[in-house]
């Protein structure tokens, strides 16, 4: 036997007892003739001491070969501390150790695996698995854990099963690029990673499976954005026989039951926002609903005056930064200058104060009168003591400009409360989306999205327009989940492959399984999938996902631990008929 006890249990009344622990040195004090060592496993840490006096000097003397991060396994009797340490559950008690065995070795570790470490962040991911040791990134592996089995519980009650769908399937051009696997036995050929399970969860939903869930690895080769990563994890889910409604309210419930579970907070309200006002009220599909500042459109109170940036604006809107009338002119410069940045990308800002007396003070007081400001104030709901910050110009572009300055001043004004949580369901959202770049329609969610039964007739006429069944659960700024009603009839699905661009062999030849599927008797069904690392990451109270998988890839999408993406050797890129003979 390894050990009696983990090092996380030993209390007071085990005092008197024999107890044999393994794990590892995190520190050692010496004190000549008397050594103590913190012996540290998952569980938590023990206090260790070796006495010339009690037991012998040859146990010291071997205590002080030990280093940092040794493997060891002790024998020894529980005794009570002549001081006490209140800050671990441990800390009343240590072991007189008898018996010491060195299990393994180890080297200095390159950083130091304790709470706060000095270790960057590419040194710690290259030794990952000494990270792991600390109880930040431990913990938050168990906590991952913990979500995952909640899911589980949840989904299963409800009468879902977890079914695993292929991991080498066929490359599609829609969506974002896959990553491929080449076929050593069909030359020239090539499987893909899945980018979702979203036409096999179909399939099982044709195959009569009615509810299906998988926690599952999906594939993205994307460029990388900050704290995205290439492999990621998500709750995929589709339901037969539903509609909407019923799949709101069904990952509305697990949503509640994660957040009681995990959080012990209750959920009192789950609002349902269209696509439509989230994006004129937060300039967001996913809107941090936890804190006001919502968009005052000022186009009627502001055009029409002398100033000809705002007359010749598409849209002029602004925001009331609660107490922002505070900042000194060099603060507002500075957040003049932050809008101005490439990535954000806005011309300039103009601001109004709003005085405590009632008086305002704009950048634009040659254009507009304090009754022109009091109307402003009241637009965006700005109260005296606020700053309300306008932009203006082409509606998409400053309702995004103006989104990222809500988020970045609620976050310096401590507004995005991590122990705050407030979902919300964005839903109605366009069906396709225009891409400037290939210069046509694109499924703004994916291809097999129903559209509204009621706007079916604008397909043709304002493709823009239609809207479709399709869902994004927001949770503190956050999408966290989306999907959507599913077209389940051949003709639909073609017409829609029409409208996406397809001639009809190029959607038979990516999509042809699919839509025979339909031809023998597909159930109305629909579905969503959330992502489980950012899900994670916000119950967990953080921002990044990296810190809740266990070997994540850096921001080039290395994993540097192991090295890979890496080169492979002639004869193999023979073997798979990709070595190209010069
Ligand atoms: N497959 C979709 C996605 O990965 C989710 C869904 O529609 O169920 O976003």
């Amino acid at each position: 036997m390894y050990r009696t006890h983990s090092n996380g249990e030993l209390r007071l009344e085990n005092v008197g007892q024999e107890v044999t622990l393994a794990g590892w040195v995190q520190k050692t004090r010496d004190k000549g003739f008397m050594i103590w060592v913190d012996l540290r496993d998952r569980y938590g840490i023990t206090q260790l001491i070796f006495d010339e006096e009690r037991t012998s000097k040859e146990m010291v003397e071997k205590a002080k070969t030990l280093g940092r991060e040794f493997v060891i396994q002790i024998t020894g009797e529980v005794i009570e501390r002549v001081s006490k340490n209140k800050n671990i559950p441990t800390g009343e008690v240590e072991i007189l150790v008898k018996e010491l065995k060195v299990l393994n070795k180890s080297l200095t570790p390159p950083f130091t695996i304790e709470d706060e470490t000095d270790g960057g962040d590419e040194l710690r991911m290259k030794y990952r698995y000494l990270d792991i040791r600390r109880n930040p990134v431990k913990e938050n592996l168990i906590f991952r854990h913990k979500v995952a089995i909640e899911v589980r519980k949840y989904l299963s009650d409800k009468g879902f099963i977890e079914v695993e769908t292929p991991v080498l399937i066929k490359s599609t051009p829609e969506g974002a690029r896959d990553f491929v696997v080449p076929s050593r036995m069909n030359e020239g050929q090539f499987y893909a990673l899945p980018q979702s399970p979203q036409t096999f969860k179909q399939l099982l939903m044709v195959g009569g499976l009615d509810k299906y869930f998988q926690i599952v690895k999906c594939f993205r080769d994307e460029d990388l954005r900050a704290d995205r990563q290439p492999e990621f994890t998500q709750i995929d889910c589709e339901m037969a026989f539903v509609e909407q409604e019923d799949i709101l309210n069904m990952f509305e419930g697990l949503t509640r039951h994660l957040l009681k579970e995990i959080k012990g907070v209750d959920v009192a309200d789950f609002p349902r926002m269209t696509y439509d006002d989230a994006m004129r009220k937060y300039g967001n599909d996913k809107p941090d609903i936890r804190f006001g500042m919502e968009f005052g459109e000022l186009n009627e109170v502001a055009q029409h005056k002398e100033f000809g940036v705002f007359n010749s604006a598409e849209l002029v809107v602004g925001i009331a930064v609660p107490g922002g009338n505070a900042y000194t002119r060099k603060e507002i410069d500075n957040l003049i200058e932050w809008i101005k940045r490439p990535q954000i990308g806005a011309l300039g800002m103009v601001y109004v104060r709003c005085n405590e007396d009632g008086t305002y003070k704009s950048s634009v007081d040659k254009f507009y009168t304090e009754e022109d400001l009091a109307k402003w104030a009241e637009v965006t709901g700005a109260k005296p003591g606020d700053l309300i910050c306008v932009l203006s110009g082409n509606a998409h572009k400053v309702r995004t400009q103006l989104s990222a300055l809500r988020m970045e001043l609620a976050t310096r004004l401590n507004l995005r409360n991590p122990a705050e949580f407030a979902p919300l369901w964005v839903m109605d959202f366009p069906l396709l989306e225009w891409d400037e770049e290939t210069n046509r329609y694109h499924a703004m969610h994916h291809p097999f999205t129903s559209p509204k039964p009621e706007d079916m007739h604008l397909l043709d006429t304002d493709p823009g327009k239609v809207r479709a069944n399709a869902y994004d659960m927001v949770l503190n700024g956050n999408e966290i989940g989306g999907g959507s009603i599913r077209i389940y009839d051949k003709a639909t699905q073609a017409l829609m492959f029409d409208h996406l661009g397809f001639t009809p062999e190029q959607a038979k030849e990516q999509f042809g399984f699919l839509m025979n599927a339909f031809e023998y008797g597909a159930p109305p069904h629909g579905g969503l999938a959330f992502g489980l690392d950012r899900l994670v990451a916000i119950l967990g109270g953080q921002e990044t996902i990296r810190d809740f998988i266990a070997f994540p890839k850096n921001n080039n999408g290395r994993d540097v631990m192991i090295d890979a993406p890496s080169h492979i050797d002639d004869a193999q890129l023979k073997e798979l008929n990709l070595k190209i003979e010069l």
